[in-house]
């Protein structure tokens, strides 16, 4: 049951939902749970088919535009539609909506990386025939999006029809009402060409001003007993293609190859038609075949095996599965908010990839999460002049949201003011070093970054009463904007101050600084700088509670009546003026506690406690980040229940739909800090520069929980059960590594268990 996800419901409501649960992708292409054949007339469906990164520029309008507002926002479009693929019974077009649904079932399965319908229906008239739609999008050849139809007429059928459609006219989702949804510029593409060549058809759309160009060339197929009638009919912007055959069974099947100039350059076109010919020799089910060897690889390293829970072992193998299917996996490109599920926050990449979503691919698949890096640092030239636009003559300074490095977020104060962004960047970068110990890769590209933001922070702080403080910014925390000495924003500039100088000095007294130092135009009294305002960061502490003050005024505040806040009031954002909220002792997701799993060995265990015991009385959760941050940090204060209590909001979130807005996408970022609550919460995995670290205790509810780590080349295999712990070293070289606080050595294939 937990490999394979089931629904069937064919109501508005959860059809949009399933619509995200049932999306297909593979980091590169991703295509929503639509139905080919469609809906009922006036049944409103978010169709669509997205490519990572591949997006057009919007005028942002403002009421007040001051100075360094951005003018443009990016917007990750919905592309050509290959989805449709009409059936007609004698005539009868098939629909859901219509005759007798017989039987209907819609599987995921996320072992094999496929969708299918499997239906039986009856016309209007009474004709009856079992359907079978398959779909999948290749991780092999990440253009494919592949379809496959079989339509088996049970009785007195006499001819079946197929149609199946391309079409290049296709627009955005809006939603007037939902600050996170886009509101407007809906059309932003033109279709070009529409061509047949050959066996091949080809459309080919452009944007409207980032002019960008995305083409599918698609081939159809039928096989069927006895004759078939095939025409093609090619219009300004849609290819459709028709297939008449007699009463016999049909297996139709649908390639449809999508090329874009940001990955194809100017072979946008001719990529397409070589792929195509590659694929002609392939039939659907070799291609299916491939697909599971390569989930199978997947699985190997990245399950998690929990034992006394189907439910929540359901919730945990269904977002791997879609973390895999939405995350880039070349550097043109990231994870965006909602993946490529739907069209939620505009396929923008957030410091949810850095926090979330980066540290699960860095201990499963370390390639991917390098990728990530890569990203980041082909950003770096924007973070600059971003830096420079607002006001800084040193330093980059990430965009809040982006897709290739423009600032894409209009409202500043829980935008470009989270300037934390850039130490959390700074931070994926110092973790994916302890992780993979990569000295080339901390040279080519880890100490720009690194230095880039320590210069930032010294141009954004200053030093008063002997301190290094930080004024005017926001912390995760977007229900409170605007604040001096945020915690989370000054420990985590610290950290990145620190590691600046730290890797100053490495490549200094390795002689391979001198490049990069000439580049940057660095000098020793730079690094002296970062080390200074590092060690002499202020960090708000509150002496009467014992706890860290999320920032110089937050505790003066009145606290928000929770308790007293009618139910349909949240999530707050969407029913109260931001400045009512700033106004209050109210978080939407956690920020303080955040910074003390981040780096807890900034503060001293007493204090976080305290300050976790505060903060969780005033935090909404209103984002979906936060859950999985409250349970992580229960685990470690061994508050067992919250611990299994916030692991459950967090492990189906989308599955049950608790947050109310999967159909316009899943939360990237809740899906990835469900494994980190499982793997940094109950297995309490830390790493640091002293090695890796574990302190596992398994929820009471579970018999065993089971999962892999790839650390320092090596993989090992964690089993908590009730009585034990087991580890395995699978692959690599010996290794200690800390268990509760006492070294335990691993060696190859041995069985250590505790
Ligand atoms: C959260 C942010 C997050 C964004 C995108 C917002 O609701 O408050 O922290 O980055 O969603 O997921």
């Amino acid at each position: 049951m937990t490999w394979k996800i089931t629904k069937s419901e064919l109501d508005h409501h959860h059809l949009l939902i399933n619509e995200s649960l049932l999306s297909l992708g593979n980091g590169y292409l991703g295509v929503r749970g639509n139905f080919e054949e469609g809906y009922k007339e006036g049944e409103q469906s978010i169709r669509g088919t997205y490519i990572n990164a591949f997006h057009d520029e919007t005028e942002i309008s403002y009421g007040e535009k001051l100075y360094g507002f951005p003018d443009k926002q990016q917007k990750l479009l919905n592309v050509i539609d290959a989805q449709g693929v009409a059936i007609y019974l004698d005539g009868e077009r098939f629909s859901l909506f219509d005759g007798e649904v017989v039987e209907f079932a819609r599987h995921l399965y996320l072992d094999k990386g496929y969708a299918e319908r499997v239906i039986r229906w009856k016309s209007p008239s009474g004709k009856e025939a079992n359907l079978h739609f398959r779909r999948f999008i290749s991780f092999v050849t990440r253009e494919l999006f592949a379809i496959d139809v079989k339509v088996a007429p049970i009785q007195g059928i006499e001819q079946v029809k197929i149609v199946s459609t391309v079409n290049g006219d296709v627009s955005n989702f809006v939603d007037k009402n939902d600050p996170r949804v886009a509101s407007g510029h809906a059309k932003r593409l033109n279709v070009t060409d529409v061509r047949k060549e050959g066996n091949l058809s080809i459309i080919k759309d452009r944007t409207y001003t980032t002019n960008l160009e995305v083409v599918c060339t698609t081939t159809t197929h039928v096989d069927v007993d006895g004759d078939y009638v095939y025409e093609r009919a090619v219009s300004d912007y849609a290819i459709e293609e028709t297939y008449v055959a007699s009463g016999a069974a049909v297996q139709f099947t649908k390639y449809n190859v999508y090329t874009d100039t940001l990955r194809h350059h100017e072979a946008v076109g001719t990529r397409g038609v070589e792929i195509q010919q590659q694929l002609q020799e392939r039939t659907f089910d070799e291609l299916l075949d491939e697909q599971k060897v390569y989930m199978d690889a997947f699985w190997k390293t990245s399950d998690v095996k929990i034992e006394g829970d189907s439910r929540l072992q359901e919730g945990i193998r269904f977002n791997l599965y879609h973390l895999l299917q939405s995350v880039g996996k070349d550097p043109v490109s990231n994870i965006a908010a909602k993946g490529l599920s739907g069209e939620g926050y505009e396929g923008h990449y957030f410091w949810d990839t850095e926090i979330y979503i980066f540290p699960v691919f860095l201990m499963t698949n370390p390639e991917i999460a390098k990728n990530l890096l890569l990203h980041r640092y082909s950003i770096l030239d924007s973070a600059r002049e971003r830096a420079r636009v607002m006001g800084h003559s040193q330093g980059a300074l990430f965009p809040w949201r982006t897709i290739t490095g423009g600032e894409s977020s209009a409202y500043f104060p829980a935008g470009t003011a989270q300037y934390h962004i850039s130490a959390d960047i700074a931070y994926s970068y110092i973790q994916y070093y302890l992780v993979t110990k990569d000295e080339e890769f901390l040279k080519d590209y880890m100490a720009e970054v690194l230095f880039e933001t320590a210069r930032l922070w010294i141009d954004t702080g200053h030093f008063k009463d002997g301190v290094f403080r930080i004024d005017d910014v926001t912390g995760p925390d977007e229900y409170t904007c605007i604040v001096n000495n945020n915690y989370y924003t000054n420990v985590m500039a610290k950290h990145n101050l620190l590691w600046a100088q730290k890797v100053y000095e490495r490549l200094r007294v390795d002689g391979t600084l001198d490049g990069l130092a000439e580049k940057l135009a660095l000098s020793e009294a730079d690094a002296d700088a970062w080390l200074e305002a590092g060690e002499k960061m202020y960090l708000p502490y509150d002496e009467d509670m014992g706890i860290q003050a999320q920032d110089d005024s937050f505790l003066q505040k009145q606290r928000w009546n929770l308790e007293h806040t009618p139910k349909e009031k949240f999530p707050l954002l969407l029913n109260y003026h931001p400045l009512t909220l700033y106004r209050y002792q109210v978080c939407k997701q956690a920020d303080t506690v955040l910074a003390h799993f981040l780096l807890e060995d900034e503060t001293d265990a007493e204090t976080i406690k305290k300050s976790y015991d505060y903060y969780e009385k005033i935090t909404t959760h209103d984002s979906s980040l936060s859950y999985c941050v409250f349970s992580i940090m229960a685990s470690k204060l061994g508050y067992k229940d919250k611990a299994y209590n916030y692991f459950n909001e967090t492990a189906r979130l989308d599955l049950d739909n608790t947050h109310g807005n999967t159909r316009d996408g899943l939360h990237m970022a809740n899906m990835g800090g469900a494994w980190l609550a499982i793997v940094y919460g109950f297995a309490g995995v830390r790493v640091k520069e002293s090695g890796l670290s574990l302190a596992p205790q398994l929820p009471e509810a579970w018999g065993s929980l089971a999962f892999h780590l790839r650390y320092q080349g090596r993989l090992i295999q964690v089993l908590m059960e009730k009585d034990a712990v087991t580890y395995v070293l699978e692959e690599g070289d010996a290794l200690t590594i800390s268990h509760k606080g006492q070294d335990i050595l691993l060696d190859l294939g041995v069985k250590v268990r505790i």
